[in-house]
């Protein structure tokens, strides 16, 4: 019964601290991180009050649109949030077992929601988020090294086992893989241990796979796919069932 209620609150801050990552995705780009403004509407510029900002809520109840202009609201932000509190209350229900493993875990799965939404914007991926993707790495590696879940090496296998052919990659076709993604792939890696890098970036190329076929089909022409929030969602796909995966097969 207790773990419902903890589930709950887990999801309700997911909900709010989801709607603090849309306006990092917003705002980080745009480099006006640490103006005071208030949240306003993109389009019409009006102040959002705080009954416009209740996350999923809002959007619900004003039916996807602006209360002042009536534009449209992008269905990323409620998106963003649902899945930021979907993956709170995962990493308390997975990783029960180590706080410190909640805590990074839910922190990496914000970092790598963020590093999605900014890459999709820009395709770009800011160092300054990387870098703290690459110190939850860090955090987890010294862990491992004196508690073990794994070998501490793996931990570094998986910082290279990935980042490295990708660098090959680029350096051969001069700029097929972007160095915000072969960065991302070397921070991630040191967080997941190389089993786990290596099933992720499995998933993430299959889903841009899937994606750039459908943009095929759909548009009949072939673009670039940004492939950051792909490789995400192997990521954090990986991070929750990987180890199950694994034992399944092996
Ligand atoms: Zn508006």
């Amino acid at each position: 019964m207790i773990d419902y209620f903890i589930g709950a609150i887990i999801f309700i801050y997911g909900l709010i601290f989801g709607s603090f990552l849309n306006v990092l995705i917003y705002r980080i780009p745009r480099k006006n991180f640490f103006s005071s403004v208030s949240s306003y509407c993109p389009e019409c510029k009006h102040k959002l009050a705080w009954y416009d900002l209740i996350p999923v809520f809002s959007y619900i109840f004003l039916r996807g649109r602006c209360r002042y202009c009536k534009e449209k609201i992008s269905v990323r932000y409620p998106i963003v949030e649902l899945s930021n509190a979907v993956l709170w209350v995962l990493s308390f229900v997975f990783f029960r077992n180590s706080i410190s493993d909640i805590i990074l875990s839910a922190v990496l799965f914000s970092l790598l929601i963020v590093i999605a939404g900014i890459d999709l914007d820009t395709q770009e991926i800011p160092n300054g988020l990387v870098i703290a993707v690459l110190v939850l790495g860090v955090i987890r590696f010294i862990l491992s090294f004196f508690f073990g879940d794994m070998l501490w090496f793996e931990h570094l296998i998986g910082a290279a086992c990935i980042s490295i052919p990708f660098l090959i990659i680029a350096l051969i076709t001069g700029g097929g893989i972007g160095g915000g993604d072969i960065k991302l792939c070397f921070a991630v890696g040191l967080f997941l241990g190389w089993k786990l890098t290596l099933m992720g970036t499995f998933l993430g190329i299959i889903l841009a796979g899937i994606i750039a076929l459908v943009i095929m089909i759909k548009h009949k022409k072939s673009g670039t796919i940004p492939l950051a929030p792909s490789l995400c969602f192997g990521f954090a796909t990986a991070l929750l069932f990987g180890n199950m995966i694994l034992e399944l097969i092996f």
